[in-house]
């Protein structure tokens, strides 16, 4: 056993969850109850999905709002080059920081079909909107009085879909940590191997950015399948069987929640920097979960 004074600290687990803007009328009256529940659990921060499509960029605006003015929340707002040219990227991102956002996921979104990429006036790949980021943050220095932006970037276990090998994977991870990016945040994974082994070849490259485990809680079988069918990732056919052959509603998600505890301990076991949550603004899997990890809420 080693002596008290050459042990190592506990880790500082970060937690954070993501969110996307309400899409009707009744998800938008739900939406403040979930935040304020998951407020309770004293997240680190909470992202907010982003849609290209015009109206949308209006309600993530409000909701990044709403968390920066009414909440103690730190949210971290998603932008992607997709549908949009440089010039807009400088405004939204504009738009972010002065409505008191300092955190910026950055990506390059996914090409809509058909459509040539990159179109005239667009940021190619994601590492380009790191640096614009870092641009106009260098631009407004003196107001953002609050101190720099973090940025996040996204990583992927399973490798991107377009993506030739995972040595390719490391060297895209490589440009956005060298364009200014702080964290990553990984695409959903079903099997803790596949999350380790790009922390481990990302370590062994250089790569010193944390890279959070993205999961979702894994309690339904629709949610699971249209994740997998979007990200490009094999659905795990195993656990969606046993939640098939569940009894009822209660005892799928039961079988759900312990099944997302037993991947996140596996990958906290062996050194993931925290947690980050899909909730897909349903906070009463995610509290399940930590409940069932045990997790010391802040509340
Ligand atoms: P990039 O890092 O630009 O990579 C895109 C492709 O280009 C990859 O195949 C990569 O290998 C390749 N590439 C990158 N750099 C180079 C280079 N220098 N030379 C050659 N090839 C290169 N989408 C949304 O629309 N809205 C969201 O809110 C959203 N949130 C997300 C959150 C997370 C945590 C994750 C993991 C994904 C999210 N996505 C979201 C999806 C994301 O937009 C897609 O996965 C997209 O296809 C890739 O984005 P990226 O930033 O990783 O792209």
């Amino acid at each position: 056993d080693a002596p008290a004074s050459v042990r190592r600290p506990p880790r500082r687990l970060t937690l954070s969850y993501e969110l996307f803007p309400p899409r009707s009328d009744v998800q938008a009256r739900t939406l403040p109850d979930t935040i304020e529940r998951l407020a309770a659990t004293g997240p680190d921060f909470v992202s907010v999905t982003y849609g290209a499509a015009g109206p949308r960029r209006a309600t993530t605006t409000e909701l990044l709002r709403f968390l920066v003015d009414q909440t103690p929340l730190r949210p971290l707002a998603h932008l992607t080059c997709v549908g949009n040219t440089e010039e807009q990227l400088r405004e939204i991102i504009d738009e972010f920081l002065s409505a008191g956002v300092r955190g910026i996921l950055a990506i390059r979104g996914d090409i809509p079909d058909g459509l040539g990429w990159p179109p005239p006036g667009a940021l190619r790949y994601g590492h380009h909107l790191v640096r614009l980021i870092r641009e106009v943050e260098a631009e407004r220095a003196i107001e953002l009085a609050a101190g720099r932006v973090s940025i996040g970037v996204a990583a992927y276990p399973n490798g991107h879909p377009d993506s030739p090998g995972p040595r390719h994977d490391i060297d895209v991870l490589l440009a956005k940590q060298r364009a200014g990016a702080d964290f990553a945040i990984s695409q959903q994974f079903y099997a803790p191997g596949e999350y380790l082994a790009l922390l481990r070849r990302a370590e062994l490259a250089g790569v010193r950015l944390p890279i959070l485990p993205g999961i979702m809680p894994l309690t339904e079988p629709g949610r699971i399948l249209k994740l997998s069918r979007l990200a490009q990732i094999e659905p795990p056919a195993a656990l969606l069987h046993e939640l098939e052959l569940a009894r009822d509603e209660t005892e799928r998600h039961r079988l759900g929640v312990a099944a997302t505890v037993r991947l996140i301990r596996a990958v906290l076991d062996e050194g993931a920097p925290g947690l980050h949550l899909y909730t897909f603004n349903n906070h009463r899997a995610a509290l399940d979960v930590l409940d069932e990890l045990g997790w010391p809420s802040a509340a």
